[in-house]
């Protein structure tokens, strides 16, 4: 098999990225570190050949006529190290950590399993910083900050360890074959460990019903007194909605209630 005869599958959420300006603005986005890099999905490998430049690479590939082609494409970065392949799912590879030393996820993700794989590269403590392709409004909710009207709970589970921000949209032009929606690579720079599971629960209810107040969604599960009580302190009005309170607000009403 050669990489004409490929024939992408959908099942996998196979689109290669084919604009080679696309792929050097993610190179260029690189933090500047000694960390290694983990790729999810190197697909026909135009990006892994970039990457291979700059840093060692693991590279996670689910199918198995890619990792064929892939084994022969990158031969020599495989012998010399530069390029570990791991061939399987890399949802069932990943235990608490995906490899064991300090990595920077990079790579231009399935999109039917992408909020999935940066949820779990967050709470992993190896990986370092997250920069990764996926559809724009994916991308837009992880970088959305208080106030705008898609801010929810990825984008304060993001800001709880870091900074996240959008390095540049894509069109479906950039890809072969081409997707229906808009993308986008963004990059999430980790300073600090994942939050705890009860906070992204409370999280949880306060957005279950994101157009009523977080007032009528908390009360559902908290206690009201100890909810006016800590509304009132922090300053909160009663009607505030959920996109309305900052992140650093969400911290203090999680310690308080
Ligand atoms: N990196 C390539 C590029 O930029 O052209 C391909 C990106 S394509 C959007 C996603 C890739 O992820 C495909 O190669 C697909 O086979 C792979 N993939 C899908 N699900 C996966 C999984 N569970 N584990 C590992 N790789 C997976």
């Amino acid at each position: 098999m050669n990489r004409e005869s490929v024939v992408a599958k959908k099942k996998f959420g196979q689109n290669f990225l084919k604009d080679e300006s696309v792929l050097r603005k993610i190179v260029e986005a690189m933090p500047k570190n000694d960390n290694k890099v983990v790729e999810i999905g190197p697909g026909l490998g135009d990006l892994t050949k970039f990457l291979v430049d700059v840093k060692s690479v693991e590279a996670f590939e689910v199918d198995t006529d890619l990792c064929k082609l892939l084994q022969n494409t990158f031969e020599e970065e495989i012998i010399t190290k530069r390029l570990h392949l791991h061939c399987g799912d890399v949802l069932e590879a990943w235990k608490n950590t995906l490899i064991d030393e300090p990595y920077d996820l990079v790579a231009n993700l399935p999109y039917y399993i992408a909020t999935n794989i940066i949820l779990k590269a967050l709470a992993d403590p190896m990986c370092k910083n997250i920069l990764v392709m996926v559809q724009l409004e994916v991308a837009e909710k992880f970088c959305a900050t208080s106030g705008e009207k898609v801010f929810g709970s990825l984008g304060i589970i993001a800001q709880s360890v870091g900074e996240a921000k959008i390095v540049t949209k894509v069109p479906p032009t950039a890809f072969d074959p081409q997707p229906k929606i808009d993308s986008a690579v963004f990059l999430i720079q980790k300073s600090r460990d994942r939050s705890d599971k009860a906070f992204e629960d409370m999280l949880r209810v306060a957005f279950t019903q994101p157009r009523k107040t977080l007032m009528k969604n908390l009360s559902s599960k908290y206690e009201k007194a100890k909810l006016q009580e800590a509304f009132k302190e922090l300053d909160l009005t009663l009607t505030i909605r959920p996109h309305q309170v900052s992140t650093k607000d969400y911290h203090q009403l999680y310690k308080m209630i």
